[in-house]
């Protein structure tokens, strides 16, 4: 959890969420949302409300959900409370209650065949192929026979035909002409809601004070800030509409395909960090770059610095801020993971200090440690060379000095130098061709197996 210390003075504690529907695992580019949701609501001293848009039984899972919150957590961001849309049905149900009693949702009774039809001959017209209404002229009789015909209807909002404006957080002010949007259809014909009437409901329920998601929502925020007012909000909530997170081939990510999910970036071994930074960095005006903790990147965070262009992103990026947050990470923030590979003991700091800037990935230590307390298949050295390293061997203790004193006198008797000299030694004391410094290896690997290892 990050508390970071500066609340701006005047601003009540905001309320926000993070909204997932667990049809698959989340990506990098719903971790952008997540992310900028958390640290806003860290910056501000307010509150992260995780929650799972659960309302289609058919696509939502168990398993996705759970799946969420461990991505969640790897992410390090800890929500301070968390609900499900399918725990809460009643709410929704009496909403739509209140709406249709005030002649805000009205039956339809068109087949999708139907609209299509419609559709067509306005686009042909040269129409915008905007919902007719045709549904609110029906007669009580009309309706009554479309029903006994065993016609079911889905429920449209009745949109007031105005211009919504609101001051996005990100994209400044913004405007949507409402009349030029269909009604939209808040609940299907087998009774079930769509999206976006649970949203707004649950937003109110809960207090949610600033919606920060994708642009791709930026029609639904027209819709959302008329059902607010026609729900008995006060207000709407304030908006903000990040730009979307593209892949190096300009397609956007899909929670579908999985791809860049950040359950493969983890399984992949792509730090945390990484992934945080590039979900939250690219598409702003603040360089991509490595950081030392998430509380460092939340205190870079400002909503202000996201660009209105897409926010074109490359893995091989990524695989490379990976690996240069991994050299820059200190022991501290890394000892619970070196614990659990059983890097333990003295050894263990001057150990990562000495390997971490020859990561790929971080799981490259445990075969670092076997070089270090293990046993490696090294490569003899020749009888000369032998004799002369390992009389030239100082007698421990020893430190970072104690390899360039070492092979300073073996160059001496040997006449060896370069990479006739620092090659082979390489590769009897590491079985390795090329790896960390040595001057910081040696000492760790200790006298006994140097001179096992040189054969002697
Ligand atoms: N469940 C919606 C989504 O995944 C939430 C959108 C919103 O933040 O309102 O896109």
């Amino acid at each position: 959890m990050i508390h970071l210390a500066h609340h701006t003075p005047g601003f009540a504690a905001p309320v926000v969420r993070f909204a997932p529907s667990p049809t698959g695992r989340i990506h990098i580019g719903n971790a952008r949302t997540a992310l900028l949701n958390y640290f806003f609501a860290r910056k501000h001293g307010g509150q992260f409300i995780l929650r799972f848009d659960d309302t289609d039984a058919e696509r939502s899972t168990e398993e996705y959900a759970l799946g969420i919150e461990v991505d969640l957590e790897w992410l390090g961001v800890s929500p301070d409370r968390k609900f499900r849309q399918s725990e809460r049905f009643a709410l929704y149900d009496a909403a739509a209650k209140n709406l249709k009693a005030a002649g805000r949702l009205y039956p339809c009774y068109e087949t999708p065949d139907e609209l299509e039809r419609k559709r067509r001959l306005q686009i042909a017209r040269g129409a915008p192929p905007v919902y007719d209404r045709a549904a609110l002229s029906l007669s009580a009789e009309e309706r009554a026979a479309l029903e006994t015909s065993g016609r079911k209807p889905h429920w449209r909002f009745r949109l007031e035909p105005e211009v919504v404006r609101w001051d996005d957080l990100i994209r400044g002010d913004s405007h949507i002409d409402c009349a030029s949007l269909s009604d939209p259809v808040l609940v299907r014909e087998d009774g079930s809601y769509l999206y976006t009437l649970p949203s707004v409901v649950d937003d109110l329920d809960s207090g949610v004070t600033h919606i920060i998601r994708g642009e791709d929502h930026v029609t639904n925020t027209a819709v959302q800030v008329q059902l607010f007012r026609a729900l008995g909000a006060a207000a709407a909530p304030h908006f903000g509409h990040h730009n979307l997170l593209i892949g190096a081939d300009g397609q956007g990510l899909s929670k579908r395909t999985g791809a860049l999910s950040i359950a493969g970036l983890r399984e992949a071994g792509v730090e945390t960090l990484a992934v945080a930074a590039m979900a939250t960095l690219t598409g702003s005006s603040i360089a991509v770059h490595p950081v030392h903790s998430l509380p460092e990147l939340a205190g870079l965070f400002d909503l202000a610095a996201i660009s209105r262009n897409s926010a074109r992103f490359d893995d091989e990026e990524l695989q490379a801020l990976s690996q240069r947050v991994l050299h820059g990470l200190a022991y501290d923030s890394v000892r619970d993971r070196l614990e659990a590979q059983d890097i333990v003991g003295f050894k263990a700091e001057p150990f990562w200090l000495a390997v971490r800037g020859n990561l790929t990935r971080f799981a490259d230590v445990a075969d670092w440690w076997s070089v270090v307390e293990g046993e490696v298949g090294t490569e003899p050295l020749t009888d000369d060379f032998r004799a002369g390293a390992t009389a030239a061997l100082p007698p421990e203790p020893w430190d970072e000095t104690s390899w360039g004193a070492w092979t300073q006198a073996v160059r001496q008797t040997t006449g060896l130098k370069g990479k006739a000299l620092f090659h082979p030694l390489r590769l009897a004391l590491t079985g390795r061709e090329s790896g960390p410094e040595l001057a910081k290896l040696l000492p760790l690997i200790g006298r006994a197996k140097v001179l096992a290892r040189l054969g002697s």
